[in-house]
Parts: structure tokens; C-alpha cells; sequence
């Protein structure tokens, strides 16, 4: 996984594991370091990596989130995820690890060799700072 800068290309990617990934909201903690995936690039996964914070009502979804800090995030430094978007950074976690090499198998071949930075298109932040997967925006909130 790799932080690129930001000015990626938007190829709309259906995601095949994030919206049925089972992952308890206690399996975070503040303090942990995380990633959300956002795409591909060069040949492996990338994303925006984050600090928990502390646990907050992710309104999209109804359901215990977690409020995270971007350090390069500018306006939107802070933002409320759920549970099952995030993927430990900070410490060796099989759970975490093995979701990260389901995602690599899923994505990666229909990337093959391609450099640019691909955004799949899966996350956007309401203006009340929530981030949103798309499956969760069809969900009709
Ligand atoms: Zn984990």
C-alpha cells in the first residue's frame, strides 16, 4: 500500500467485500492508525490513512462509527466512518490483513500494470462530515 498525491483518475469499481465485511466497532480503538481503501495504484491498493479518535454515531448507516483525523485532510480534517470501512495500520492484525488481501485479489488483476492512481469511486463525505460508501448511500439515506 502506498500514499500518493492526491489527483486521482475516477473509475467507477464495483467494491466486493467492503459493504458484507463483518467487523465489530470494538475491534478499533482510539488511537489506532487505519486506512480506508480508495483505489489502486501502481499495482497496489492505496488509500487515506487516518487516527481513531473516538467513537460517534455514523448517521448514514444508524450505526456505531468511529470519528477519524486526516492529518491531510485540510477542510475536512475530521470525519465519522463505520466500522467495516476501516483496515488497521498501526499493529499487525490477521482480521484487518486478511480483508487487505481479499480486496488486492478482487482489485489488483483489473488493474494490471496500469501506474495511474485510480480513485474506485466508493467514498464521498456529506457536508455534516460523515464519510459514505456508496452501497450505504443506496441503502436510501
Ligand atoms: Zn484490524
Amino acid at each position: 500500500m502506498s500514499q500518493l498525491p492526491p489527483d486521482p483518475v475516477v473509475a467507477l469499481t464495483p467494491d466486493p467485500l467492503t459493504p458484507d465485511r463483518d467487523v465489530t466497532h470494538s475491534h478499533f480503538q482510539a488511537g489506532d492508525t487505519v486506512v480506508v481503501l480508495k483505489g489502486v495504484a501502481g499495482g497496489e491498493l492505496w488509500g487515506d490513512a487516518m487516527r481513531v479518535v473516538a467513537p460517534s454515531w455514523h448517521l448514514p448507516t444508524d450505526e456505531d462509527g468511529w470519528r477519524l483525523r486526516d492529518a491531510t485532510g485540510g477542510q475536512q480534517s475530521y470525519v465519522t466512518a463505520h466500522p467495516r470501512y476501516l483496515v488497521h495500520l498501526s499493529r499487525r492484525c490477521p482480521d484487518c490483513l486478511i480483508h487487505l488481501r481479499a480486496m488486492e485479489d478482487a482489485l489488483l488483476p483489473k488493474y494490471p500494470g496500469d501506474d495511474a492512481l485510480i480513485d474506485c469511486g466508493w467514498y464521498t463525505t456529506t457536508a455534516v462530515g460523515q464519510l459514505v460508501h456508496v452501497a450505504d448511500v443506496r441503502a436510501g439515506r
